[in-house]
């Protein structure tokens, strides 16, 4: 495994054209995004896509996000492209916004897990972008981290999660988005969220009039539009408890150290918390600064060894809802997911 460390908006083009001829030779190649770092393989090379498979320990039903460079390439990949899905592109791309649409034969099975949809987008990252046009090809894109883990939002989280199973990571810097991107379905009657992230539902309503958001309620794997639904999904290694803010002050301490045994504890919070041997990240109140900042945390908590990771429920709000995703699927505990 090679790591090739660029500048974030000025890439060295002979560092990318290095990476690029990996991936046109089938390799696999991690590079940032504005969102999270992305595991990237030739999406039209059936082997190379395997790769990424087997890299992450995904599992194959859970279809992957195809990335390229322009709008032409976008459409190429598609069998059908709604007139939706233009006014879209030009409000939205290059950005967080990847859209499901009919795929064309084009598409190996395996980008698509056997569905006849693909999830394309034009990312924003200067970095992608210019890999991208040095490679040349489509490049189908998950988040580079194992399966089931936190995605990454540094090159140092992909070489912990992935190290020698990747040819190459493409070091950029942190990813200022920091969560992955928004999901919208177009091939369907009514335009579908499948996954919130930081393009809000309510952006996408003032584009196109009526938009749904899949319901994220727990149900059997077949009933779900998105695999990415999977509610075990961005969680780290420890256990995740989410509070309310108003447990924050007098019983906080107490609450943590009754409740965990005396495992090592983790606290992520808006303020800082006087937790006596607990680690403890606080986080910026505004949407884009918590995203930002969210994998990062949950990584710095496995790295610390914490064992339960107590999180501040942030605000329920529409432009949380991205964030609030995130949280629900981190957290295990049954107050979090009551059944489960
Ligand atoms: P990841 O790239 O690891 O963040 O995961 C990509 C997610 O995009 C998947 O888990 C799916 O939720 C979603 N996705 C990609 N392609 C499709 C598709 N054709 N239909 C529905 N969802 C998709
Ligand atoms: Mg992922």
């Amino acid at each position: 495994m090679r790591i090739l460390r660029v500048d974030s908006t000025h890439p060295d083009p002979a560092a990318l054209a290095d990476a690029a001829a990996v991936l046109r030779g089938g390799g696999l190649v991690a590079f940032p995004t504005e969102t999270v770092y992305g595991l990237g393989a030739h999406a039209l090379d059936p082997a190379a896509v395997a790769r990424i498979y087997e890299a992450k320990g995904r599992p194959s039903y859970n279809p992957l996000i195809v990335h390229v460079a322009s709008i032409g390439e976008a459409r190429g990949l598609a069998s059908a492209w709604p007139e939706a899905a233009d006014r879209l592109a030009e409000r939205f791309w290059p950005g967080p916004l990847t859209l499901v649409v009919p795929k064309s034969p084009e598409i190996p099975d395996a980008v698509s897990a056997g569905l006849d949809t693909v999830g394309v987008r034009i990312p924003a990252h200067p970095v992608a972008h210019a890999l991208l046009l040095a490679a040349g090809v489509p490049l189908a894109a998950p988040s580079a981290n194992r399966s089931m883990g936190v995605s990454p939002t540094t090159a140092e989280h992909v070489r912990r999660s992935l190290g020698g199973r990747v040819d190459v990571i493409v070091d950029g810097g942190p990813c200022p988005v920091g969560i992955e991107s928004t999901v919208l379905s177009l091939a369907g009657e009514v335009p579908t969220v499948l996954r919130p992230g930081s393009i809000s539902i309510g952006e996408l309503r003032e584009v196109l009039g009526e938009v749904a958001a899949a319901s994220a309620e727990p149900s059997g794997r077949a009933a779900r539009p998105s695999p990415g639904m999977l509610d075990r999904h961005y969680a780290p290694a420890a256990e995740v408890r989410l509070f309310s803010p108003a447990a924050r002050e007098a019983t906080f301490a107490k609450a943590v150290w009754a409740a965990t045994d005396e495992r090592r504890v983790g606290v992520i919070a808006f303020a800082p918390v006087s937790a006596s041997g607990a680690e403890v990240v606080a986080m910026p109140a505004d949407v884009p600064g918590y995203a930002a900042r969210l994998y990062a945390a949950l990584h710095a908590m496995d790295a610390a060894g914490a064992e339960v990771i107590w999180i501040e429920q942030v605000p329920d709000a529409p432009e949380w809802a991205g964030v609030r995703d995130r949280l629900r699927r981190a957290a295990t505990g049954a107050a979090v997911l009551p059944g489960e």
